[in-house]
């Protein structure tokens, strides 16, 4: 009969499908993948932690530049103060005044002097901080990149047979008549992928129930012949 033979390509043709919906679910489900999200998601955090030390590590280093700035500024000026004082010629006034003035110096000096070295303090474990996080970005980096060539590799390969099974499918599907390729890709996507059974035994492949005589003869009064059960299509 024809339209048995016609029924047949399709539950050979649902093979073929199916086997491509099995390789689409593995090339979604790779285990490097989900190691590859996982990876990715920590990567970005090391990268926010990293742009947040940055931002105190660089207002760090400005405050020090300034203070190291100050420092020298203070320092030219108690040079020329103690030169001044040092050569002497002043009245004694005067030279009181220069000796307060180098004093004050001095006590500024000496306390931007902690300054700069509390600020080295801030600084120097921040610098260090920063390195240990760029370096553990780069090697997170790496490792994502040896992850994204081996799902590239994956995918090229699961691609390679989900193509030769097209090929395949075009092949099986042209004997069979467009109405019933439509009904059949409407079963597909409605029932989980299997729109047609055989029936062996009496037992519906699709659902599994058992048709009894009368059942299997209403079942051909539909043309394709459907399930009772599960109206899928039936390959007697
Ligand atoms: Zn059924």
């Amino acid at each position: 009969m024809m339209l048995d033979s016609g029924l047949s390509d399709l539950l050979d043709l649902q093979e073929v499908d199916l086997a491509i919906d099995r390789l689409l679910h593995q090339r979604q489900t790779l285990p490097v993948l989900a190691e590859y999200q996982a990876l990715g998601g920590v990567r970005d955090g090391a990268a926010g932690q990293l742009a947040e030390r940055h931002d105190v590590l660089r207002q760090s280093e400005r405050d020090l530049d300034k203070a190291e700035g100050e420092l020298e500024i203070l320092e030219n000026k108690l040079k020329e103060s103690e030169t001044r004082l040092f050569a002497g010629g002043m009245s004694g006034r005067e030279t009181e005044q220069k000796r307060l003035e180098v004093q004050a110096l001095r006590g500024q000096q000496t306390t931007m002097e902690s300054r700069v070295l509390g600020l080295i303090e801030v600084v120097d474990p921040l610098r260090e901080e920063s390195k240990l996080l760029n370096q553990e970005l780069a090697r997170h980096n790496e490792k994502l990149a040896t992850y994204e060539a081996e799902i590239a590799s994956a995918w090229a390969e699961i691609d390679a047979q989900i193509a030769r099974r097209e090929t395949t499918k075009a092949d099986l599907a042209k004997p069979i008549s467009a109405d019933l390729m439509i009904l059949y890709e409407q079963l597909r996507r409605s029932k989980q992928g299997v729109a047609v059974g055989r029936l062996t035994g009496g037992v519906c492949g699709g659902c599994h129930l058992s048709l009894s005589l009368p059942e299997q003869a209403e079942a051909t009064e539909w043309d394709p012949p459907r399930c009772i059960h599960c109206m899928r299509i039936l390959v007697l």
